[in-house]
């Protein structure tokens, strides 16, 4: 290239960069240097070029505009992984008590569990072992489940919770049952919510098999929360329990969920409220005017 042409190169760049960064009010020339400075930042945007025996002055980006172009990045990134984030939870979850459910909700009325499931959920990885929350009812399994699952998704990992009945519900309506053990296989994060011990017809004793089946040969982390007590789930009472127990037995951690029922507090609460709204007193005083 002869010189002539890489000048008109370099005088094209140096009028687009004045186009790109233009000089704006409070700008000045520094007398030291003779270079155009930010009147707000009062660093350079203009930089020296040397070409051959020439010295050419080209617009540059000063710290203000950069620091502003790395604010504006960060955002866009910070927007994009809530929208996805959003979609995930929304894709996990089909009710929005499921996607309430977090950890700042908890009223830490069992702080051992409390702490136990928090943690499981940060170190949550591809490899953590399956959790088997045993407990009775109203002792907060699913929603200590939903925790786990939503702290799994603020994490950007993929994640389902759902039931085994909602499950035979799909693979009812449709013709692509192989899409739904996909998914279901696929997910991160995979919860059985409410798995119970009462006698399941044939039909449905397969589903619960094949999705455990599923997830034991994908190899990733599935929570069950069930009323099935320990010792049921290591002594099943007939054959086709115990494909599926001894499953989920090997695999996982088993955390028998103790402590007051709490529909039963919340019974107690409601009265409390009711009673409280019996004795409002405020009502004779407002009317006196
Ligand atoms: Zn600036």
């Amino acid at each position: 290239m002869t010189n002539t042409k890489v000048e008109g190169i370099i005088d094209t760049l140096q009028v687009k960069a004045a186009a790109a960064i233009p000089q704006k009010e409070g700008d000045y020339i520094n007398s030291a240097d003779g270079l155009l400075y930010c009147g707000k930042c009062h660093t350079p945007k203009e930089t020296r070029v040397n070409f051959s025996d020439q010295e050419r002055k080209v617009r540059c980006v000063c710290e203000c505009e950069q620091q502003r172009e790395r604010q504006k990045q960060e955002n866009d990134e910070r927007k994009r992984r809530a929208l996805l984030i959003d979609k995930m939870r929304t894709r996990a979850f089909k009710d929005k008590k499921g996607r309430n459910s977090t950890f700042d909700k908890d009223d830490r009325n069992n702080a051992e569990a409390s702490r136990f499931f928090a943690n499981y959920a940060e170190l949550f990885n591809q490899n953590s072992k399956w959790l088997f929350i045993s407990g009775n009812c109203g002792t907060g399994k699913s929603f200590f489940a939903a925790c786990i699952c939503n702290r799994v998704i603020d994490k950007e990992y993929s994640a389902k919770f759902t039931t085994i009945a909602a499950i035979a519900r799909e693979l009812l309506k449709t013709t692509d049952k192989e899409a739904i053990y996909d998914e279901l296989s696929g997910c991160d994060l995979l919860v059985l919510d409410d798995l119970t011990s009462e006698r399941n017809t044939d039909y449905i004793r397969e589903i619960i098999f094949n999705v455990i089946d599923a997830r034991s040969r994908s190899e990733k982390p599935l929570i069950i929360t069930s009323n099935i007590t320990p010792t049921e789930l290591s002594n099943p009472s007939d054959i086709a329990t115990e494909r599926i127990y001894s499953r989920i037995y090997e695999n996982s951690i088993i955390y028998k969920l103790v402590g007051s029922d709490r529909r039963r507090e919340k019974l107690k609460q409601n009265m409390k409220e009711i009673d409280s709204i019996m004795n409002y007193s405020g009502l004779s005083a407002a009317g006196k005017e």
